[in-house]
Protein backbone atom coordinates (compact mmCIF):
# COMPACT_ATOMS: atom_id res chain seq x y z
CA UNK A 1 0.00 0.00 0.00
CA UNK A 2 1.39 3.45 -0.99
CA UNK A 3 0.73 6.20 0.75
CA UNK A 4 1.42 9.71 0.29
CA UNK A 5 2.24 12.41 2.67
CA UNK A 6 -1.12 14.11 1.62
CA UNK A 7 -3.74 13.61 -0.52
CA UNK A 8 -6.00 16.33 -1.61
CA UNK A 9 -8.05 13.90 -4.05
CA UNK A 10 -9.84 12.14 -0.93
CA UNK A 11 -10.76 16.21 0.41
CA UNK A 12 -12.48 16.42 -2.94
CA UNK A 13 -14.39 12.87 -2.55
CA UNK A 14 -15.58 13.40 0.82
CA UNK A 15 -17.53 16.53 -1.03
CA UNK A 16 -17.57 15.85 -4.62
CA UNK A 17 -21.17 16.01 -5.10
CA UNK A 18 -21.44 19.32 -3.29
CA UNK A 19 -18.29 20.72 -4.88
CA UNK A 20 -19.34 19.66 -8.52
CA UNK A 21 -22.72 21.39 -7.89
CA UNK A 22 -20.44 24.65 -6.65
CA UNK A 23 -18.75 24.25 -9.36
CA UNK A 24 -21.57 24.18 -12.36
CA UNK A 25 -23.47 27.01 -10.62
CA UNK A 26 -20.60 29.47 -10.56
CA UNK A 27 -20.05 28.78 -14.22
CA UNK A 28 -23.22 29.37 -15.34
CA UNK A 29 -23.45 32.48 -13.24
CA UNK A 30 -21.86 34.75 -15.48
CA UNK A 31 -20.39 36.51 -12.41
CA UNK A 32 -16.68 35.68 -12.08
CA UNK A 33 -15.03 38.10 -9.65
CA UNK A 34 -16.13 39.79 -6.57
CA UNK A 35 -19.76 38.78 -6.63
CA UNK A 36 -22.34 37.03 -4.49
CA UNK A 37 -20.11 34.17 -3.33
CA UNK A 38 -17.25 36.00 -2.21
CA UNK A 39 -19.47 38.34 -0.30
CA UNK A 40 -21.27 35.20 1.37
CA UNK A 41 -18.01 33.69 1.66
CA UNK A 42 -16.74 36.84 3.84
CA UNK A 43 -19.77 36.82 5.90
CA UNK A 44 -19.35 33.06 6.78
CA UNK A 45 -15.93 32.93 7.35
CA UNK A 46 -16.16 35.95 9.56
CA UNK A 47 -18.79 34.01 11.45
CA UNK A 48 -16.77 31.16 12.14
CA UNK A 49 -13.76 33.06 13.37
CA UNK A 50 -15.43 35.37 15.64
CA UNK A 51 -14.21 38.82 13.87
CA UNK A 52 -16.38 41.52 12.36
CA UNK A 53 -14.80 41.48 9.03
CA UNK A 54 -13.19 39.07 6.86
CA UNK A 55 -12.04 40.48 3.34
CA UNK A 56 -11.22 37.91 0.24
CA UNK A 57 -8.19 37.99 -1.33
CA UNK A 58 -5.86 36.04 -4.00
CA UNK A 59 -3.43 34.88 -1.79
CA UNK A 60 -1.97 34.08 2.19
CA UNK A 61 1.37 35.76 1.19
CA UNK A 62 -0.95 38.92 -0.34
CA UNK A 63 -2.71 39.46 3.26
CA UNK A 64 0.23 39.27 5.23
CA UNK A 65 2.37 42.05 3.23
CA UNK A 66 -0.96 43.73 2.72
CA UNK A 67 -1.47 43.55 6.30
CA UNK A 68 2.00 45.30 7.33
CA UNK A 69 1.28 47.48 4.59
CA UNK A 70 -2.38 49.13 5.35
CA UNK A 71 -0.95 49.02 8.81
CA UNK A 72 1.70 51.83 7.58
CA UNK A 73 4.82 49.10 8.08
CA UNK A 74 7.67 49.68 6.28
CA UNK A 75 11.31 50.71 5.83
CA UNK A 76 12.97 51.24 9.22
CA UNK A 77 10.71 49.57 10.93
CA UNK A 78 11.16 46.33 12.66
CA UNK A 79 8.83 43.47 12.74
CA UNK A 80 9.70 41.01 15.65
CA UNK A 81 9.01 37.19 13.50
CA UNK A 82 9.52 33.73 14.27
CA UNK A 83 12.73 32.16 13.15
CA UNK A 84 11.45 28.75 12.63
CA UNK A 85 8.43 29.23 10.30
CA UNK A 86 7.23 28.72 6.61
CA UNK A 87 9.11 31.77 4.46
CA UNK A 88 6.47 33.57 3.58
CA UNK A 89 5.56 34.87 6.37
CA UNK A 90 9.06 36.56 6.03
CA UNK A 91 8.42 37.70 2.75
CA UNK A 92 5.03 39.62 4.10
CA UNK A 93 7.06 41.52 6.08
CA UNK A 94 10.12 41.83 4.00
CA UNK A 95 8.05 42.69 0.94
CA UNK A 96 7.30 46.23 2.71
CA UNK A 97 11.20 46.63 3.05
CA UNK A 98 10.93 46.45 7.00
CA UNK A 99 13.46 44.34 8.73
CA UNK A 100 12.11 40.89 10.26
CA UNK A 101 13.77 40.08 14.09
CA UNK A 102 13.64 36.42 14.42
CA UNK A 103 12.90 35.23 17.69
CA UNK A 104 13.87 31.64 18.05
CA UNK A 105 10.77 28.80 18.83
CA UNK A 106 10.01 26.91 22.08
CA UNK A 107 9.61 22.72 22.44
CA UNK A 108 5.63 23.40 20.64
CA UNK A 109 7.75 25.03 17.82
CA UNK A 110 5.87 28.17 18.07
CA UNK A 111 7.60 31.54 18.30
CA UNK A 112 8.95 31.39 21.80
CA UNK A 113 7.03 34.24 24.18
CA UNK A 114 9.27 34.54 26.80
CA UNK A 115 12.03 35.50 23.99
CA UNK A 116 10.14 38.18 22.43
CA UNK A 117 10.93 40.72 25.16
CA UNK A 118 14.70 40.78 24.54
CA UNK A 119 14.52 41.66 20.64
CA UNK A 120 12.31 44.84 21.22
CA UNK A 121 14.27 47.75 20.11
CA UNK A 122 13.06 51.40 19.63
CA UNK A 123 12.45 50.49 15.97
CA UNK A 124 10.10 47.34 16.77
CA UNK A 125 6.52 48.52 15.28
CA UNK A 126 4.63 44.86 15.41
CA UNK A 127 4.94 41.34 16.08
CA UNK A 128 3.84 38.59 13.56
CA UNK A 129 2.82 34.57 15.15
CA UNK A 130 2.53 32.22 13.26
CA UNK A 131 0.22 29.40 14.46
CA UNK A 132 2.83 26.42 12.91
CA UNK A 133 1.53 23.27 12.04
CA UNK A 134 -1.97 24.35 13.14
CA UNK A 135 -1.30 24.91 17.67
CA UNK A 136 -2.08 28.05 18.79
CA UNK A 137 0.82 30.48 19.81
CA UNK A 138 1.25 31.39 23.49
CA UNK A 139 -1.22 34.12 22.76
CA UNK A 140 -1.96 35.61 26.39
CA UNK A 141 1.72 36.61 27.09
CA UNK A 142 2.15 37.70 23.25
CA UNK A 143 -0.83 39.85 23.85
CA UNK A 144 0.05 41.17 27.08
CA UNK A 145 3.74 42.17 25.51
CA UNK A 146 1.67 43.83 22.43
CA UNK A 147 -0.23 46.10 25.02
CA UNK A 148 2.97 46.99 26.85
CA UNK A 149 5.11 47.87 24.23
CA UNK A 150 2.44 49.53 22.03
CA UNK A 151 3.16 47.22 19.02
CA UNK A 152 0.95 46.27 16.24
CA UNK A 153 -0.26 42.35 16.22
CA UNK A 154 -0.30 40.22 13.18
CA UNK A 155 -0.96 36.53 12.52
CA UNK A 156 -0.39 34.43 10.31
CA UNK A 157 -3.30 31.92 10.06
CA UNK A 158 -2.06 29.93 7.32
CA UNK A 159 -2.16 26.46 9.06
CA UNK A 160 -4.58 27.14 12.02
CA UNK A 161 -7.78 27.27 10.58
CA UNK A 162 -10.16 26.69 13.37
CA UNK A 163 -7.46 26.63 16.34
CA UNK A 164 -8.47 28.21 19.46
CA UNK A 165 -6.55 30.04 22.33
CA UNK A 166 -8.24 30.43 25.49
CA UNK A 167 -11.87 29.64 24.05
CA UNK A 168 -10.30 32.11 21.23
CA UNK A 169 -9.75 31.42 17.65
CA UNK A 170 -6.34 32.46 16.50
CA UNK A 171 -6.76 35.09 14.06
CA UNK A 172 -9.24 37.16 16.30
CA UNK A 173 -6.17 38.02 18.36
CA UNK A 174 -4.41 40.43 16.20
CA UNK A 175 -4.60 43.87 14.59
CA UNK A 176 -5.19 41.70 11.15
CA UNK A 177 -5.59 37.21 10.94
CA UNK A 178 -3.97 36.44 7.82
CA UNK A 179 -5.27 33.13 5.93
CA UNK A 180 -4.42 31.32 3.14
CA UNK A 181 -6.57 28.62 1.09
CA UNK A 182 -4.34 27.49 -0.62
CA UNK A 183 -5.22 23.37 -1.87
CA UNK A 184 -3.32 21.86 1.17
CA UNK A 185 -3.80 24.10 4.01
CA UNK A 186 -6.88 22.88 6.60
CA UNK A 187 -9.28 24.87 4.82
CA UNK A 188 -7.91 24.36 1.43
CA UNK A 189 -9.96 25.46 -2.59
CA UNK A 190 -9.05 24.18 -5.49
CA UNK A 191 -6.34 26.72 -6.08
CA UNK A 192 -4.97 30.21 -4.17
CA UNK A 193 -7.18 32.02 -2.35
CA UNK A 194 -6.42 33.69 0.76
CA UNK A 195 -8.34 36.26 3.52
CA UNK A 196 -7.88 38.70 6.02
CA UNK A 197 -10.37 38.95 9.55
CA UNK A 198 -10.26 41.94 11.78
CA UNK A 199 -12.52 43.83 14.02
CA UNK A 200 -11.06 47.14 12.97
CA UNK A 201 -13.56 48.68 9.95
CA UNK A 202 -10.94 51.06 8.36
CA UNK A 203 -8.85 48.36 8.30
CA UNK A 204 -11.50 46.10 6.00
CA UNK A 205 -12.50 49.08 4.07
CA UNK A 206 -8.77 49.48 3.37
CA UNK A 207 -8.01 45.96 2.37
CA UNK A 208 -10.86 45.80 -0.13
CA UNK A 209 -9.73 49.10 -1.32
CA UNK A 210 -5.83 47.52 -1.87
CA UNK A 211 -6.96 44.41 -3.39
CA UNK A 212 -8.50 45.83 -6.20
CA UNK A 213 -5.84 48.65 -7.44
CA UNK A 214 -6.31 50.78 -4.31
CA UNK A 215 -9.93 51.70 -5.81
CA UNK A 216 -12.53 52.11 -3.72
CA UNK A 217 -14.94 53.36 -6.61
CA UNK A 218 -14.32 52.55 -10.03
CA UNK A 219 -11.07 54.32 -12.00
CA UNK A 220 -10.35 56.37 -8.62
CA UNK A 221 -7.15 55.13 -7.76
CA UNK A 222 -5.87 56.33 -4.08
CA UNK A 223 -3.24 54.47 -4.16
CA UNK A 224 -0.94 52.35 -5.74
CA UNK A 225 -2.63 48.75 -4.49
CA UNK A 226 -2.53 45.00 -5.82
CA UNK A 227 -4.68 42.77 -8.03
CA UNK A 228 -5.43 40.26 -4.97
CA UNK A 229 -9.12 39.57 -5.61
CA UNK A 230 -10.59 35.95 -4.51
CA UNK A 231 -12.55 34.75 -7.49
CA UNK A 232 -16.21 33.66 -7.49
CA UNK A 233 -15.03 29.90 -8.22
CA UNK A 234 -12.81 29.96 -4.70
CA UNK A 235 -14.46 30.80 -2.75
CA UNK A 236 -17.99 29.20 -3.56
CA UNK A 237 -15.92 25.76 -3.45
CA UNK A 238 -14.54 26.88 -0.08
CA UNK A 239 -18.10 27.91 1.40
CA UNK A 240 -18.54 24.34 0.82
CA UNK A 241 -15.77 22.90 2.62
CA UNK A 242 -16.21 25.58 5.13
CA UNK A 243 -19.94 24.29 6.25
CA UNK A 244 -17.96 20.90 6.77
CA UNK A 245 -15.46 22.47 8.76
CA UNK A 246 -15.67 20.89 12.26
CA UNK A 247 -15.96 17.67 10.83
CA UNK A 248 -12.42 18.02 9.09
CA UNK A 249 -10.82 19.38 12.38
CA UNK A 250 -12.21 16.69 14.43
CA UNK A 251 -11.18 13.96 11.91
CA UNK A 252 -7.73 15.55 12.03
CA UNK A 253 -7.97 15.44 16.00
CA UNK A 254 -8.26 12.52 16.07
CA UNK A 255 -5.89 11.06 13.55
CA UNK A 256 -3.50 13.10 15.38
CA UNK A 257 -4.63 11.30 19.21
CA UNK A 258 -4.22 8.01 17.92
CA UNK A 259 -0.71 8.74 16.56
CA UNK A 260 0.37 10.22 19.80
CA UNK A 261 -0.92 6.90 21.45
CA UNK A 262 0.00 4.35 19.05
CA UNK A 263 3.58 5.92 17.93
CA UNK A 264 6.21 4.43 20.45
CA UNK A 265 9.61 4.07 19.63
CA UNK A 266 12.29 6.07 21.98
CA UNK A 267 13.86 7.57 18.82
CA UNK A 268 11.43 9.54 17.64
CA UNK A 269 9.70 12.79 19.37
CA UNK A 270 6.32 13.51 19.37
CA UNK A 271 4.83 16.47 19.19
CA UNK A 272 2.69 18.16 22.09
CA UNK A 273 0.13 20.15 22.60
CA UNK A 274 0.31 23.47 25.08
CA UNK A 275 -2.02 23.82 28.11
CA UNK A 276 -4.59 25.67 27.02
CA UNK A 277 -3.74 25.78 23.26
CA UNK A 278 -5.51 23.87 20.81
CA UNK A 279 -4.01 22.08 17.24
CA UNK A 280 -5.91 21.37 14.57
CA UNK A 281 -2.86 19.60 13.02
CA UNK A 282 -1.87 20.98 9.73
CA UNK A 283 1.26 18.82 10.03
CA UNK A 284 1.49 16.06 12.52
CA UNK A 285 5.73 16.49 12.99
CA UNK A 286 8.06 14.66 14.86
CA UNK A 287 11.52 14.87 15.37
CA UNK A 288 14.51 12.12 14.40
CA UNK A 289 18.43 12.05 14.91
CA UNK A 290 18.55 10.00 12.31
CA UNK A 291 16.17 11.53 9.97
CA UNK A 292 17.63 10.47 6.97
CA UNK A 293 17.33 6.81 7.37
CA UNK A 294 13.83 7.21 8.87
CA UNK A 295 12.86 8.88 5.34
CA UNK A 296 14.89 5.90 3.61
CA UNK A 297 12.98 3.20 5.80
CA UNK A 298 9.77 4.48 4.97
CA UNK A 299 10.31 5.40 1.46
CA UNK A 300 11.24 1.17 1.20
CA UNK A 301 8.00 0.61 3.00
CA UNK A 302 6.33 3.01 0.10
CA UNK A 303 5.40 5.67 2.97
CA UNK A 304 5.93 8.92 1.90
CA UNK A 305 6.95 12.02 4.29
CA UNK A 306 7.98 15.76 3.95
CA UNK A 307 10.11 18.10 5.55
CA UNK A 308 8.52 21.59 7.06
CA UNK A 309 10.99 22.84 6.59
CA UNK A 310 14.71 21.84 5.37
CA UNK A 311 15.87 25.11 4.86
CA UNK A 312 14.97 28.39 8.09
CA UNK A 313 14.41 31.95 6.32
CA UNK A 314 17.22 33.52 7.86
CA UNK A 315 19.83 30.79 5.65
CA UNK A 316 17.23 30.83 2.57
CA UNK A 317 19.50 32.37 -0.70
CA UNK A 318 16.68 35.07 -0.60
CA UNK A 319 17.71 36.71 2.70
CA UNK A 320 21.40 36.57 1.53
CA UNK A 321 21.32 40.04 1.71
CA UNK A 322 20.47 39.83 5.89
CA UNK A 323 23.88 38.17 6.32
CA UNK A 324 22.37 35.42 9.02
CA UNK A 325 24.97 32.71 9.44
CA UNK A 326 24.67 29.11 10.26
CA UNK A 327 24.55 28.87 14.21
CA UNK A 328 22.89 32.66 14.15
CA UNK A 329 19.79 30.52 15.27
CA UNK A 330 20.47 27.18 17.04
CA UNK A 331 17.27 26.00 18.22
CA UNK A 332 15.72 26.87 14.89
CA UNK A 333 18.42 25.17 12.84
CA UNK A 334 18.42 21.83 15.19
CA UNK A 335 14.47 21.62 14.50
CA UNK A 336 15.32 22.13 10.22
CA UNK A 337 17.47 19.30 10.45
CA UNK A 338 15.27 17.44 12.42
CA UNK A 339 11.64 17.96 11.78
CA UNK A 340 9.22 15.05 9.90
CA UNK A 341 6.14 15.29 9.00
CA UNK A 342 4.52 12.34 8.83
CA UNK A 343 1.30 11.53 6.20
CA UNK A 344 -1.77 13.40 7.96
CA UNK A 345 -5.28 14.33 5.56
CA UNK A 346 -8.69 13.99 5.51
CA UNK A 347 -10.07 11.18 4.54
CA UNK A 348 -6.77 9.00 5.68
CA UNK A 349 -7.59 5.50 5.84
CA UNK A 350 -7.34 3.24 9.41
CA UNK A 351 -5.62 0.96 7.47
CA UNK A 352 -3.22 3.71 6.06
CA UNK A 353 -2.54 4.90 9.60
CA UNK A 354 -2.64 1.48 10.93
CA UNK A 355 0.99 1.16 8.51
CA UNK A 356 1.96 4.44 9.19
CA UNK A 357 2.41 3.41 12.76
CA UNK A 358 3.92 -0.02 12.47
CA UNK A 359 6.20 1.15 10.08
CA UNK A 360 7.17 4.11 12.72
CA UNK A 361 7.31 1.61 15.82
CA UNK A 362 9.41 -1.10 13.73
CA UNK A 363 12.10 1.53 12.36
C1 LIG B 1 0.96 28.60 3.09
C2 LIG B 1 1.53 29.59 4.01
C3 LIG B 1 1.62 30.95 3.67
C4 LIG B 1 1.36 31.48 2.29
O1 LIG B 1 0.10 31.24 1.79
P1 LIG B 1 -0.12 31.27 0.19
O2 LIG B 1 -1.60 31.23 0.06
O3 LIG B 1 0.56 30.08 -0.36
O4 LIG B 1 0.46 32.55 -0.30
C5 LIG B 1 2.06 31.83 4.63
N1 LIG B 1 2.42 31.43 5.85
C6 LIG B 1 2.36 30.13 6.22
C7 LIG B 1 2.75 29.75 7.61
C8 LIG B 1 1.93 29.17 5.31
O5 LIG B 1 1.89 27.89 5.68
Amino acid sequence: MKIMPNRLDRGFELYQQEFEEKALQVLRSGWYVLGREVEEFEKEFASYTGSKHCVGLASGLDALWLAFRILGIGKGDEVIVPANTYIASVMGVTINDATPVFVEPDEYYNMDADAIEAAITERTKAVLVVHLYGQACRMDKIMDLCQKYNLRLVEDCAQSHGAFFDGRMTGTFGDIGCFSFYPSKNLGGFGDGGAIVTEDDKIAEDMKMYRNYGSRKRYYNEVVGANSRLDELQAGLLRVRLAHMDELTEERKRLAVRYTAEIKNPKLILPQVREGADSVWHQYVIRCKDRQKLIDYLNEKEIGTIIHYPIPPHLSEAYAYLGWKAGDYPVTENYADTVLSIPMYNGMTTEEQDAVIAALNAF
